[in-house]
């Protein structure tokens, strides 16, 4: 992509953006970042680009920015169907993302991951496995640092770790993973894709331009994923939860307490060329749920998954064993925050879609009083309601969704509203018995009433606190 002299507009002034802006300036291009918003946090980022001869809008999309531009970079969390881009791509404006952008400058092997829910998990392990298997690994994309600085900074790495959003790969073109991880796909941001099928086909793009000797690693459990496998066009590596398709060989297998793994075939395919190194597999062999820290059966998928792409990505079996004992999970996902009174609190502030509050129910045996809510993102709440009667004693709701979360689950359970976080967190101390579980999983995203989910996740745990010190 030629961008010497180009008139590019970034959109978007977060990390990425800022990362993008500076990589294009420094490649001889005129650069305009547009933001929407107006908040004051942005004036610092403004004040340092416009030092280096960027031009920065802010609190508007202006119309002659975008329709004289020639290049829109978009940052992760903006589609690519809001009315200015559009327009700008009517005229002939190329509008690409920050990781098409950044692949085209990486010559390394990119590990991809993405996928509905536990792309944060796979993508942490993954890097910890292949450094614990003594390589250099560079982690980013939608966690950490964005892929551009990578692409910019002098350090090399034998392995660059991406997490993927479907965001993401809707602007791709040329984007070739060496290695694909594609964990699941379930109902999520319908808020801003036309339909779900849709949804589904952007994930899938995660592999358009896989193949020869790509890898692929998929959950061959999962019917939406089986729906578009038949274009996988490189190597495979799927991973099976109880059952599966047929049609696949069973590279990784989870049962009722390990995970099986059988990859005698696979020592070929997964020498890795680019780094000089091949993989030692180990062959068959099994990880105990006893040796991974980690809650839930999900989370034994995100394991199977990152094993596989560690290997297909050049690590090895003492490497991927060193890294698991280590892992102790990321903060706001099924993190245990305090036990009070022998009631276990829960800080789940990262699950925003139903599927992922699901998965935390299943975690527990004992009731659980549940604290959801927040701004929908599209999604409809009675697909909790089997998992809520099955687990949840009680229900406290916070946040725009409330009503809407209590016409769709308030006939399952007994259901209270919260005003503020201490609120609920209080309420459901007032509702918990010894043996109980209060969590909070909320289903929705957070900016109605926080800055983000781990702002909420903190309040949640700041709250927590205070009643552990004042019983
Ligand atoms: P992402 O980056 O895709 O949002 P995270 O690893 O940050 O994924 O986890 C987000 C939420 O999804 C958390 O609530 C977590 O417990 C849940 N989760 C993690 N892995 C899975 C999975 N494989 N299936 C369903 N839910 C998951």
């Amino acid at each position: 992509m030629e961008i010497s002299g180009k008139k590019t507009v970034v959109v978007g002034l977060g990390k990425t953006g800022i990362s993008a802006a500076v990589f294009l300036r420094k490649r001889g291009a005129q650069v305009t970042v547009s933001d929407s918003s107006k908040d004051k946090n942005l004036d610092d980022a403004a004040k340092e680009l416009q030092a280096i001869g960027i031009n920065v809008e802010l609190g508007t999309h202006s119309s002659s920015s975008f329709l004289n531009a020639e290049i829109i970079v978009l940052s992760p969390g903006v589609p690519h169907t809001i009315e200015p881009v559009t327009r700008a791509a009517e005229r002939g404006a190329i509008v690409t993302g920050e990781i098409e952008l950044a692949s085209r400058f990486i010559k390394e092997p990119i590990v991809a991951v993405t996928g509905t829910n536990g792309k944060t998990t796979t993508t942490t392990l993954i890097g910890n496995m292949l450094e614990e298997s003594g390589l250099k690994v560079f982690v980013g994309g939608n966690i950490g640092k964005p892929l551009i600085d990578y692409a910019e900074s002098e350090n090399r790495a034998d392995v660059v770790v991406a997490e993927i959003s479907s965001f993401q790969l809707d602007t791709i073109k040329t984007f070739r993973p060496r290695v694909g991880v594609l964990l699941n796909i379930t109902e999520d941001h319908l808020d801003r894709y036309p339909g779900f099928d849709a949804y589904v086909k952007s994930k899938a793009r995660i592999f358009e331009n896989q193949k020869g000797n790509d890898v692929l690693v998929f959950n061959a459990s999962d019917r939406y994923i089986l729906q578009v496998s038949g274009n996988i066009k490189c190597g495979i590596l799927p991973f099976f939860k109880d059952s599966g398709s047929r049609d696949y060989e069973e590279y990784a297998k989870i049962s009722d307490d390990r995970i099986i793994f059988n990859l005698n075939k696979t020592v070929n395919c997964l020498n890795n060329e680019a780094t000089g190194q091949t993989s030692n597999t180990g062959a068959n062999f099994s990880l105990s749920f006893s040796e991974i820290n980690l809650p839930g059966k999900h989370n034994m998928e995100n394991v199977a998954a990152a094993t596989l792409a560690a290997f297909a990505a050049g690590g090895n079996q003492i490497g991927i064993r060193r890294a698991l004992k280590k892992f102790r999970g990321l903060p706001h996902r099924i993190e245990l925050v305090a036990e009070i009174n022998k009631v276990g609190y829960y800080d789940d502030s990262k699950a925003t879609t139903a599927d992922s509050v699901i998965k935390a129910l299943e975690v527990f045996r004992n009731p659980v009083i549940l604290i959801m809510g927040g701004r929908n993102k599209g999604i409809n709440f009675s697909l909790l309601k089997n998992a809520v009667m099955d687990h949840v004693k009680k229900l406290i709701l916070l946040g725009e969704a409330k009503e809407e979360i209590k016409s769709a689950l308030g006939e399952t359970v007994e259901t209270t509203y919260a005003v503020t976080m201490d609120d609920a967190v209080g309420l459901a101390h007032d509702a918990a018995t010894a043996g109980d579980i209060v969590l909070l999983s909320p289903a929705c995203t957070s900016f109605d009433m926080f800055t983000s989910y781990a702002h909420r996740g903190e309040i949640f745990c700041k709250a927590v606190e205070a009643l552990k010190r004042n019983r």
